[in-house]
């Protein structure tokens, strides 16, 4: 028998979680966030569960691609646009719509041949001074955009820092809204957080949204909420099993450097599940994992491809035993991959992104 550790994608969940995204933005369309190979789900796994939304999101053109490969025919959108002047060709040729956000990829559209224009997206800093051109240059190169022939239409865009936290969204929608208010075009503000948290606001839902990770089942505002409240459910499961338990003495310690010490007699478990498979390896003794659907928390530092848990809470577990590392178990109690990141000092995305290759998927 092969190890047991499996990756399980579910596609209801997928399709539930889409459907309330629209429910919190239900006068927009929806771009579905896929990049990083849909927050390391894989954009083939994902496809079907997403193929309701208005149109894609993704980084790279292998992903622009994957999604013409599959027979997708409505819009794409490049979430950085293009890198170099090739690019171009193939987002002429895939049918791409594509971010403008500095000067240099205007320069580059202006030397692209083309028969068919291209729809492009301006992006705006607002304030999160990452990507986007500044309000004071924002207008001018619009009005460069607007004078090309290989440009169709302009949509305006922006990226909020604070969506998830409680200095939100206000600031940066104002000098969006003081810069951009009388250029024509469809306007996209909003990933997750802003959808969740003021998807009552038209101006943040605006045309179109752009939400990732709620999509996949995880609160973009954890610990201040949780999926439960937001009414999502996870899109991918880590299951694995016990494959060896451990009855120790007061004082044994546990792994490598001996961090747990037994403060009593007690009986562990060996999960096959470690950081070669994406488990974040900095989670401390304490972090929840599910055995036989019940909670239980880890023990020791977690090794390459094993975890200890210490099973008190189940003390008839053996070696088979399920154990669900985020997710849903198969008897389906869910442990949040929320609740896991925290523990580890991160986040859902960064668990989700690491699901190691090593690691077989199935898409229920
Ligand atoms: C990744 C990304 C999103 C999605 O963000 P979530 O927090 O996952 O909803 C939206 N917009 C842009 C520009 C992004 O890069």
């Amino acid at each position: 028998m092969s190890r047991p550790i499996h990756a399980y994608i579910h596609t209801q969940a997928l399709r539930d979680n889409l459907l309330r995204v629209r429910q919190a933005a239900p006068d927009a369309r929806v771009w579905a966030v896929v990049k990083a190979g849909a927050y390391g789900h894989g954009i083939e796994r994902v496809f079907e569960g997403l193929r309701a939304a208005d149109g894609f999101s993704v980084l790279d053109l292998q992903e622009a691609q994957a999604l013409r490969d599959l027979d997708w025919r409505g819009p794409i959108l490049l979430l950085e646009g293009v890198f170099e002047p090739r690019d171009l060709e193939l987002c002429s040729r895939l049918d791409l719509w594509h971010v403008v956000h500095h000067e240099g990829q205007i320069d580059m559209l202006s030397r692209h041949k083309t028969q068919l224009a291209q729809r492009v997206y301006l992006k705006m800093n607002t304030g999160m001074n990452r990507l986007g051109f500044a309000p004071a240059r924002f207008r001018s190169a619009w009005v460069r955009l607007n004078a090309l022939p290989q440009v169709d239409e302009i949509s305006l865009m922006t990226h909020f820092a604070h969506a998830d936290d409680a200095q939100g969204v206000d600031a940066q929608l104002q000098v969006f809204k003081d810069t951009s208010h009388d250029l024509p075009g469809e306007r996209s503000l909003a990933n997750s957080a802003a959808v969740l948290r003021h998807g009552t606001h038209p101006e943040v839902v605006a045309d179109w949204v752009r939400p990732g990770i709620a999509l996949y089942g995880s609160a973009p505002d954890h610990p201040l909420h949780d999926a439960t409240f937001w009414g999502l459910r996870p899109a991918m499961s880590l299951r694995s099993q016990i494959i060896a338990t451990q009855d120790l003495k007061t004082g044994d310690e546990v792994g490598y450097g001996g961090v747990f010490k037994a403060p009593r007699d007690m009986r562990i478990a060996v999960v096959a599940c470690g950081y070669a498979d994406g488990y974040p390896r900095h989670a401390p003794t304490g972090t929840p994992v599910l055995i036989d659907g019940q909670r239980c928390t880890t023990v020791g530092r977690v090794s390459m491809d094993m975890l200890c848990v210490d099973l008190t809470p189940v003390p008839q577990a053996g070696i088979g035993a399920a154990a669900t590392l985020w997710g849903q178990a198969s008897t389906s109690e869910v442990l949040c991959i929320d609740e896991v990141a925290a523990a580890a000092g991160t986040v859902g995305y960064e668990l989700m992104c690491a699901l190691a290759p090593r690691v077989p998927v199935s898409v229920d």
